[in-house]
């Protein structure tokens, strides 16, 4: 089934403006466009979006700043998450989405865990990330999904058999 993407991507966008208040950093964001339908897997772009986003606050110190930006492009989405944090140094940047890398030194906690998580749940969706970073002046994480059903992973479609096979039960009993 089709929804339309943007609501759904707006309302987890901006549930982290209170963070960004508590926090002190300003969050800017972005959509280019005001509705999409899409075919998408809600509690998998919940978390991918959530971990970048998350990571993009934990690692910018007060006064910096957040920016998202959200376009669509041959039914892709695209979705930018640029801080003005510490930054990556390149030497670690091919490792970041390796399961339990932490870039040595952070003092901010964490299992390494997220962006390992991410990755995997975009490849699923045979969607890119990327990520660009200047140590000591920010990191910009690029996520592109399909939302066709060719990116749908198989395990959404499954969810929709099962909502069927409840269905029919009901029907008979
Ligand atoms: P968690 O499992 O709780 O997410 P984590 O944040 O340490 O722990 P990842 O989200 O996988 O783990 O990130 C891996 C490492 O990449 C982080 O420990 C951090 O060193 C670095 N990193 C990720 N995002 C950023 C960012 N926006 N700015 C600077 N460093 C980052
Ligand atoms: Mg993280």
């Amino acid at each position: 089934k089709q929804a339309d993407i943007v609501p759904f991507l707006k309302l987890m966008v901006y549930s982290f403006e209170s963070m960004a208040e508590r926090a002190q950093l300003s969050y800017d964001v972005v959509f280019k466009k005001m509705s999409k339908m899409a075919y998408f897997d809600s509690d998998k772009l919940e978390k991918m979006v959530s971990n970048v986003l998350s990571n993009a606050f934990k690692y910018t110190e007060k006064g910096g700043k957040v920016s998202v930006v959200v376009d669509f492009e041959n039914d892709k989405l695209l979705m930018s998450v640029s801080d003005t944090g510490n930054g990556i140094a390149q030497e670690d940047l091919p490792y970041v989405f390796d399961r339990f890398y932490r870039v040595e030194g952070s003092e901010k906690k964490g299992s390494g865990i997220g962006l390992a998580l991410t990755k995997e749940l975009v490849d699923l969706h045979q969607g890119e990330i990327k990520v660009e970073s200047v140590l000591g002046e920010g990191t910009t994480f690029l996520l592109t999904l399909p939302i066709t059903l060719v990116g749908l992973p198989k395990s959404a479609l499954v969810i929709d058999q099962e909502a069927t096979k409840v269905s029919i039960n009901n029907n008979s009993g």
